[in-house]
């Protein structure tokens, strides 16, 4: 069977009566002027470079009351980086003036509620400063993630995380292969994180091999007027832009697009697919509708195969009307959804996923 014809993969999340609350947390910390070389193929004219925000997302346990965040964005000391990182981002516009800490103090929590922080993966843009939360917060991270950081900086100088992030807190690496909560959601293996299928870990792998994404029942089938349980897909680094899983087979480029991705956000109107579908420089004739405009580059993949299809995964999840995706720099999301201290979880009576879900299109216009 060619891969054109493989069928969706059915969800399959097992059923329960458990939600969380997810708020979006947007601590304006800024990934600017990164070349966009450095993340897609092919190159496409006009879009020189990339700039985007890194979400940290807010979990809300209702029966037990537990809070957790899902990654932590940029430190606002960038000075403290550990020296590599320093290196590595030279040339860039970094920007952070808070810390997700700052931002949920501001809004009254106190952070000895924090249970738990989990990191989609080891990066930098994600790690974020677990050391100005109290020892009582959990550190959680992805298979292999111990081994390839080390001792952290500065006990090894050449480390990409600083030994603060875990000195004197529970740090968790999970196992998907002996964790008794373990699942599958889609084609990943998932972990059942509070057991009553409220929300699931993902081993979304590729990006990097200890990658994780949050996976939320944020509504039940009643409750919904998508007459089935509702979620959000935390998507971490998986993609780092809508045209590398969009379009797909399953969701071709509409002959008429709408909303305009060219106007704001709830403007309405309309343009034509045929002009997006011609940029496509990937493949010819009908293929330009169906298969996604861009792949990742290579300078950021642990493993390119990998990451390749869980792009494919994370775009089986897209195609579902009941499933908010939403990857960690997803820019063109900024001015749709709500973020913290308002909660994400009308995302649907909100029209978040229809209003953004072209608007990555912006990027690849080109010059004219
Ligand atoms: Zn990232």
């Amino acid at each position: 069977m060619s891969p054109s014809q493989t069928p969706l993969t059915p969800l399959s999340v097992p059923p329960s009566n458990a939600t969380v609350k997810i708020s979006i947390i947007d601590s304006a910390g800024r990934l600017g002027r990164v070349p966009s070389k450095l993340f897609f193929e092919p190159h496409i004219e006009g879009f020189e470079y990339w700039t985007a925000p890194s979400y940290s997302f807010l979990i809300e346990h209702g029966s037990s009351g537990d809070k957790l965040l899902f990654d932590l964005g940029i430190r606002k000391d960038l000075e403290n980086l550990p020296p590599v990182i320093q290196k590595l981002v030279e040339g860039w516009e970094l920007s952070s003036h808070k810390n997700v800490s700052d931002v949920l103090v501001e809004n009254g929590v106190d952070l000895r509620d924090i249970k738990t922080i989990i990191w989609s993966h080891r990066h930098f843009d994600h790690t974020g400063d677990p050391s100005v939360f109290p020892f009582s917060t959990d550190l959680v991270v992805g298979p292999g993630l111990k081994k390839i950081v080390g001792e952290g900086y500065p006990i090894d100088e050449e480390s990409i995380c600083s030994t603060s992030a875990w000195e004197g807190r529970n740090f968790i690496e999970l196992d998907f292969e002996t964790d008794r909560r373990v699942t599958s959601i889609g084609r990943w293996k998932a972990i059942d994180w509070f057991e009553d299928g409220s929300f699931y870990l993902l081993h979304s792998i590729g990006h990097t091999m200890d990658h994780l994404s949050g996976f939320a029942r944020t509504k039940l089938a009643a409750q919904s007027i998508t007459g089935t349980d509702e979620f959000i897909l935390m998507g971490g680094d998986v993609a780092h832009h809508g045209g590398e899983f969009r379009p797909n087979r399953f969701l071709p480029i509409p002959t008429e697009i709408s909303p305009d991705p060219r106007l704001p956000p709830y403007c309405g109107g309309f343009c034509l697919g045929a002009y997006y579908a011609q940029r496509n420089m990937r493949h010819n004739g009908d293929d330009c509708w169906n298969t996604p405009f861009l792949k990742s580059a290579k300078p950021f993949l642990d493993d390119e195969e990998k990451a390749e299809w869980s792009l494919d995964v994370i775009g089986e999840f897209d195609v579902h009307d009941n499933v908010f995706v939403i990857f960690a720099h997803d820019n063109t999301l900024l001015n749709v959804v709500d973020l913290y201290p308002k909660e994400a979880t009308e995302w649907k009576e909100k029209g978040w996923k229809r209003e953004g879900r072209w608007r990555f299109l912006e990027d690849l216009k080109g010059h004219n």
